[in-house]
């Protein structure tokens, strides 16, 4: 019955401007072995948006977040940690909730509807049922999808995915595993029965899906990425190990010393989530109202989502996902990728102590064209606060509703001029045909869906804020202080207000999925009853807004940030280290790219603050600068940008100095050179190493390329630089 000819298979359409009655949306599912940073904010937020808009449309949405939670690298933290794999999830569990409360993303706040655990016994239920449609279907060349046979290779367990010749280092020392080039860690050698996947007869289908369906896979660079590396050729894939070897799984049915692959269980998640395979998920939400699902991941995790998911899908006969959209990753403002031991990361509890959730939100989706790599600094989230929403947004509101204050008694004015007051009205420069106004504030908000509908959320708010322009400069070219001497002018005046005020409510409508909080207040200030959340954009007409309606009392919504004095702040040391030493622990698999940070180095604050005023003599003389040569060096293990030196001063012993610059040395290039060292830092430590000081080093370029510096001629270990 699950079997089908690849001929016969009908791929449903979607289309976002068809009427849709149902939706549901995911982030994937984090891996319970690393805490939450800023990647995974970002993904909840994009993911919160898009759902708030939906519903915001009387769509009956679904918002899916959750956790994975089995496999050989939780087993591991859960070691490590002494704990037992699942008090391992739950910690990390404690902490994803902490994350979705304080960002306002949890149920509570009108956030997710489901937080997914995998070790819920329903999932077992439903993933085992998966397992069997597919044991009992044919692939499309008529091969049993699932077969028994014997793996033998290497499995990187942090990324919990078999690795191929180019995808690991091969190891410098002979006998030594190779190393996983995303984490540069030891692979595993696995070599045990198991049971196989059989992908490779999956192919054609696959790139039938792609073709048919082209936003099936979005944006269009990764789409191509994943058209090509299906075309180059797919490998059956290995979907369970030994229980002996991997206890911490769901049992394969009929099998139970055989574990699945973790990948496979935990995708299937999405599933099971609302009722696939299980009852009492499908009594709660409903399979068959809400799947298929729109996924939203990051680029590194896209492979798993945009071809091994579909496959399983369309081995079982169940309908593949609505469609994948894979974002980019957060760079620091240079451009270099966030790592802690650059010092570069952006920390939850900061942007969760400093600045508003609205704020967050706004920069987050307003800063990263949606599919490409953004740039995230404190600076800039700053500037961007002050410039789009003090100045801008915030700014708009507080002076129309003073205004109305002020010139109409705090109550909406009316926004018609009459018959008699037209010619008047015309000799100030103001637009009495207020059809102009309706005209562009429609289409803004028709371009604004548009873009939001496609993810474009960049865009989108650039369009919203040209609203907040136009609204501006009609302020300042009406000069409503002017007009207000003018007995004559008064509807004028009003006019204008009225203009002001009701497309405030328009932006809080439209903002609403960016910006709850605050759009909520701006519904408030203007004296209107409900919330933005149950207007549907669509609905909004011109003039809505009712005469006479009292206005409440004007808070500034965004407060201009000091940018000094807060850069100032942000710079002090954090109080909960502990967070980031257990995140770094084990490295994360779920989008991966950014770690909870340290704080922000001296060095980088004073740039950030801009200063440039000089220092004396005597400060300089602080900084004990003397010439080493290095002894020894080699890769601090787990760490890509430490290397560890062991470096001889002219001291009684040579001094251990960790330096951040193994990705543009290796070990043995180091070995016998003359380098420059702070050897008055006070010492820290860095990975369970303490480094007894700092080797200096020229940065340049956008990637901060370390370069050494040096001398030319001979000079003794231990003279000291003045
Ligand atoms: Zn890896």
């Amino acid at each position: 019955m699950n079997s089908h000819a690849a001929n016969d298979l009908q791929f449903t359409i979607y289309d976002s401007r068809l009427s849709m009655t149902s939706f549901y949306v995911t982030t994937p599912i984090y891996y319970a072995n690393s805490l939450p940073h800023l990647g995974h904010l970002y993904t909840m937020i994009v993911v919160d948006t898009v759902a708030r808009s939906k519903r915001q449309r009387g769509i009956d949405t679904l918002f899916l977040t959750g956790t994975d939670e089995h496999g050989i690298n939780i087993e591991r933290a859960a070691e490590r940690n002494k704990r037992t794999p699942k008090e391992q999830a739950d910690y990390v569990v404690s902490y994803f909730k902490k994350m979705t409360a304080e960002f306002g993303l949890d149920t509570e706040h009108g956030g997710f509807d489901i937080f997914m655990r995998t070790t819920e016994p329903f999932h077992y239920e439903g993933v085992s049922e998966l397992w069997r449609r597919i044991a009992s279907s044919k692939t499309p060349k008529g091969n049993d999808p699932i077969y028994k046979g014997h793996y033998e290779g290497w499995f990187c367990a942090p990324c919990a995915e078999y690795k191929t010749e180019d995808e690991y280092q091969k190891p410098t020392v002979e006998g030594a595993p190779p190393t996983c080039l995303v984490h540069e860690t030891p692979l595993d050698r696995v070599s045990e029965d198991g049971y196989f996947f059989r992908l490779s007869d999956y192919d054609e289908e696959l790139l039938r899906l792609y073709e048919t369906r082209p936003d099936f896979v979005r944006p269009e660079s990764r789409r191509n990425e994943v058209i090509s590396f299906v075309r180059g050729g797919l490998q059956d894939l290995s979907v369970s190990r030994l229980k002996s070897s991997v206890s911490w799984g769901v049992p394969v049915p009929g099998d139970p010393e055989h574990t699945m692959y973790v990948w496979f269980e935990a995708l299937t998640n999405y599933a099971t989530a609302i009722g696939f395979g299980n009852e009492q998920q499908d009594r709660q939400f409903g399979f068959e109202k809400y799947w298929p699902a729109q996924h939203f991941v990051g680029k590194d995790i896209l492979r798993f989502h945009a071809v091994y998911w579909p496959a399983f899908l369309l081995a079982a006969g169940v309908e593949v996902p609505r469609g994948v959209f894979a974002h980019g990753m957060w760079l620091d403002p240079t451009g270099r990728k966030m790592s802690k031991t650059l010092g570069n990361t952006i920390e939850l509890d900061v942007l969760n102590r400093h600045f508003s959730i609205d704020a967050v939100r706004y920069f987050c989706l307003r800063e990263m064209v949606f599919g490409q790599d953004g740039r995230f600094g404190y600076e800039s989230l700053i500037d961007r606060v002050n410039s789009d929403l003090a100045s801008g947004l915030g700014n708009l509101l507080s002076r129309t509703l003073a205004m109305v204050t002020k010139y109409c008694d705090g109550r909406i004015p009316t926004g018609q001029i009459p018959e008699e007051k037209i010619l008047l009205a015309k000799r100030t420069g103001v637009d009495t045909d207020e059809t102009t106004i309706a005209g562009f504030i429609e289409l803004a908000r028709d371009q604004f869906l548009q873009q939001l509908d496609n993810f474009a959320f960049s865009r989108a708010l650039e369009i919203a804020w040209s609203i907040v322009a136009r609204m501006d400069k009609m302020i300042t070219d009406a000069k409503p202080w002017e007009l207000a001497k003018d007995e004559n002018q008064k509807q004028t005046l009003d006019t204008v207000l009225y203009r002001a005020a009701e497309s405030l409510r328009w932006l809080s409508v439209m903002l609403y999925p960016v910006m709850p909080q605050t759009t909520t207040q701006m519904w408030t200030h203007l004296g209107l009853h409900g919330s933005p959340a149950d207007v549907n954009p669509l609905q909004l007409k011109w003039g809505g807004l009712e005469a006479g309606s009292q206005i409440t009392e004007v808070k500034a919504l965004f407060p201009r940030i000091e940018k000094a004095k807060l850069l100032g702040e942000i710079g002090s040391p954090a109080p909960e280290m502990t967070r980031a030493t257990e995140a770094d622990a084990v490295p994360g698999r779920f989008s991966d790219q950014t770690k909870p940070a340290p704080p922000m180095t001296h060095a980088t604050e004073a740039d950030a603050v801009g200063v440039t005023n000089f220092i004396e003599i005597g400060d300089f003389a602080k900084v004990d600068l003397r010439v080493g040569q290095v002894l020894t060096a080699e890769r601090v293990p787990k760490s890509d940008k430490l290397l560890l030196l062991q470096i001889d001063l002219g001291e009684d012993k040579p001094r251990q100095i960790l330096a951040g610059i193994a990705e543009y040395y290796a070990p043995e290039k180091m070995l016998g050179r003359k380098v420059v060292i702070v050897a008055n830092l006070k010492p820290r430590k860095l990975r369970g190493y303490e480094s007894q000081g700092m080797v200096v080093a020229a940065s340049y370029g956008e990637e901060g390329k370390p370069v050494i510096a040096t001398f030319d001629e001979d000079v003794p270990n231990g003279a000291r630089l003045k």
